[in-house]
């Protein structure tokens, strides 16, 4: 008997229809100072810690590392919450990252200062139809990037980090696996053709990575033939082809600090200028062009949903306790499975994790 169902090879993201402007915090004179200080007086109040993405804005990395936080990639800032022994953990970042937090750590309250702040790769990836697609391809293992809700992880057999993602795949390949990715087609992109592996690419992307453009770069070559290229592989083939260094945010930063060349064009979310400047003195750090003259994009270069991270926000939520995550506990356990599995497998590999996505 034959089946009269067909299913897509290629399955159909949700397409992200809205995307909104970036709106940085703007402070009055001298409230930054005030707001920094009664911060930093209810994180030890309400035993709370805060740990903050690179791509959110210099005010907030600085606080959380003053504040004995931590700034760093989504993987990392979860793992940091679990050291920590504080009972609260405020996550600067974006949606996936405070569940990801959570997972990690169910005894402990996580906090974020916007419940607005999403991710366009999460957004794309909706548990139901990403669960119905798996359904219809049961002999595929299924490998999830970071950037997926706590549903997502759920329903997959590994989550992957951006530092990580090659060795994983190139070792389920090594063992016949023929795989789903999900849901960044452009990281997917990026592994499967260095891998070779059998993968199924959901077709999500990143708003910021996406619109870095090949010809800008090449033009921003002309003009600094010196420079080295560093680049996050949420972008398109295009670019990536360009670049001397294919990293997460961690392994960039790292890059631009070792490398010797004096100027850097970089290709991913400009928040991280915050602290690759940090590490890079005397260094000149340019922006990866994102269209070119006349551009159209509303996200070139930062992400709006991390610019929803302000000071306000935060002092918000540490004072009602707002904005709390919450992760249904069936789904967390089944999550952290997928976790654990990187984890476990970084750990009799060597490889860092470090690195998470854009983030
Ligand atoms: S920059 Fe990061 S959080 Fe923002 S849309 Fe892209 S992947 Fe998502």
């Amino acid at each position: 008997m034959t089946s009269d169902i067909s299913v897509p090879e290629i399955p159909a993201a949700r397409p992200v229809t809205h995307v909104p402007p970036v709106v940085e915090e703007v402070l009055a004179p001298g409230e930054q100072d005030v707001l920094t200080e009664r911060i930093k007086a209810l994180l030890v109040e309400r035993d709370a810690v805060l740990v903050a993405h690179y791509y959110t804005s210099g005010a907030l990395q600085k606080l959380a590392e003053e504040t004995g936080g931590c700034v760093s990639d989504s993987l990392e800032m979860a793992r940091f919450g679990h050291a920590a022994k504080a009972k609260t953990l405020v996550v600067a970042g974006v949606r996936f990252m405070g569940e990801t937090a959570k997972i990690l750590n169910p005894e402990k309250r996580v906090l974020m200062p916007d419940p607005r702040a999403e991710c366009s790769l999460d957004l794309s990836c909706p548990a139901d139809a990403f669960s119905a697609f798996c359904d219809a391809h049961p002999d595929r293992v299924v490998v999830v990037y970071a950037n997926t809700s706590a549903a997502v992880k759920a329903r997959a057999d590994w989550m992957v980090t951006s530092s990580i993602a090659v060795q994983v795949v190139a070792h389920l390949h090594a063992l016949g696996k023929k795989l789903i990715w999900a849901p960044d087609r452009y990281l997917g992109d990026y592994v499967q053709k260095i891998t070779g592996a059998d993968m199924l690419l959901w077709q999500g992307s990143c708003v910021v990575h996406e619109k870095f453009k090949a010809e800008g770069i090449r033009a921003l070559k002309a003009q600094y033939a010196d420079a080295a290229v560093l680049v996050h592989p949420e972008s398109p083939a295009s670019v990536i082809a360009l670049a001397d260094v294919v990293g997460s945010t961690t392994q960039l930063i790292r890059a631009a600090a070792e490398l010797p060349q004096q100027t850097l064009i970089v290709a991913t979310d400009n928040g991280i200028f915050h602290k690759m400047h940090l590490v890079t003195p005397g260094k000149t750090l340019l922006e990866a062009p994102t269209g070119g003259a006349g551009a159209t994009c509303v996200s070139c270069a930062h992400c709006p949903w991390m610019a929803m991270n302000g000071l306000r926000g935060l002092l918000h939520v540490l004072e009602s306790g707002d904005n709390e995550i919450h992760v249904d506990p069936g789904i967390g356990r089944r999550a952290v499975v997928a976790i654990n599995r990187m984890l476990q497998f970084a750990g009799q590999t060597g490889v860092t994790v470090a690195g998470m996505s854009g983030d």
